[in-house]
């Protein structure tokens, strides 16, 4: 089988031939139809941050196939079943946040394709429990970005509690911000989206933004305060400027929730507003797999749309340049259907 390997960080990756895993107990092994290219995995292969994964290793979280092969004692799924692989490959069910439904802050928790091997290949081992049945009738194109890019922003939603009528900021609409603006219209917010590109500003005003904010031409802070200020800002953006920009419009009360990694990022958080305003900043990291059930009804009930476009994976070299460039619409997914 094929696979995408990084061999070492910051150098392209090579396509290989490996042997076919073989599934131990409870494990399954997936046959992939997709696989989304995240931001983290372009983070990944560079080795951006302080925990690092080891090279050789294959990337990729999103990855969304059928189950061809069942290791020892796995018993609900079944032979041909569609599964998608999410970040969280698989968390110990021991600790207290995996008992207080914070599986997601597992401290044995394993990421796909970043402690294991992940979705950038023709065929993956997951851990069965950790392996999400995609409802029929999602197309694995559209499931896989859903798997991480939804997820992510679905529960960064939650988590910064938006009631109806409030100023959402969703800063950076790239293939997490596309589908953060849809599930903050879902809870019913008034949508700010910002970016640095006039396509991806586009594309927010038809998935339903309220507002636009140009981030090379305004200050979005300032923009957000002429508006009353944002009740939550979704950082979304692999810049620190933007992180301190989404800050500096929220008004009191309101809630930043950190969700993109840039390497090395920080931000100065001014202790006097921070308390006299009564702000908070919240990290979100992924969702768990009942936040992944939510989001895959959601698409199947026709409530959101993924806008992707797809390529074969020989093309993840220039895929990731392209993400890079800010030249992707939203979401590139590798198709990896024989014959395509
Ligand atoms: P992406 O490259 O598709 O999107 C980033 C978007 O930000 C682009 O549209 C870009 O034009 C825009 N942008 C760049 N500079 C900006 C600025 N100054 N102001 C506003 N917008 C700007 O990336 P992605 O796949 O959506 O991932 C985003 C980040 O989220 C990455 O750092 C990734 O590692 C991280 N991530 C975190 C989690 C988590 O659980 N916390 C999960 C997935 C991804
Ligand atoms: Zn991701
Ligand atoms: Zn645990």
């Amino acid at each position: 089988m094929k696979a995408a390997v990084v061999r070492a960080f910051g150098e392209p990756l090579v396509i290989e031939e490996r042997p076919e895993p073989e599934p131990g107990p409870g494990q399954v092994r997936v046959r992939l139809e997709a696989s989304g290219l995240c931001h983290t995995d372009i983070h990944a292969a560079r080795g951006d941050w302080p925990v690092r994964p080891s090279p050789p290793f294959v990337p990729g979280h999103e990855g969304v196939g059928l189950v061809e092969a069942l290791g020892d004692g796995v018993t609900h799924l079944t032979l041909g079943q569609r599964v998608a692989v999410p970040w969280l490959g698989r968390a110990c069910g021991r600790c207290e946040h995996c008992l207080s439904g914070w599986e997601t802050l597992c401290e044995e928790q394993i990421n796909t394709g970043y402690g294991c091997d992940g979705g950038y290949a023709e065929k993956m081992l997951a851990q069965a429990d950790f392996a999400q049945p995609v409802p029929d009738g999602i197309d694995p194109l559209d499931a896989a970005p859903l798997t991480c890019a939804g997820v992510t922003t679905y529960k960064a939603l939650k988590v910064a509690a938006v009631r109806p009528g409030q100023l959402v900021a969703v800063s950076g609409v790239g293939g997490l911000g596309h589908l953060a603006v849809q599930y903050a219209k879902i809870a019913g917010a008034t949508v700010a989206a910002i970016d640095v590109t006039d396509d991806k500003l586009d594309l927010a005003e038809e998935l339903g933004a309220d507002l636009v904010i140009d981030a090379r031409k305004e200050d979005p802070g300032e923009v957000l305060k002429r508006h009353g200020g944002a009740h939550a800002a979704i950082a979304l953006a692999v810049n620190e400027e933007a992180f301190s920009a989404a800050y500096s419009g929220l008004r009191r009360g309101g809630r930043l929730v950190m969700v993109a990694l840039p390497a090395h990022g920080t931000i100065p958080v001014p202790i006097f507003d921070t308390v006299l305003n009564g702000t908070s900043v919240i990290g979100s990291i992924v969702g768990t797999r009942q936040d992944l059930a939510e989001v895959f009804d959601l698409h199947a009930a026709g409530r959101t749309r993924v806008i992707r476009e797809s390529r074969p994976l020989a093309s993840v070299n220039d895929s990731m340049e392209d993400v890079l460039a800010g030249r992707v619409t939203a979401r590139i997914v590798f198709d990896l259907r024989q014959g395509s």
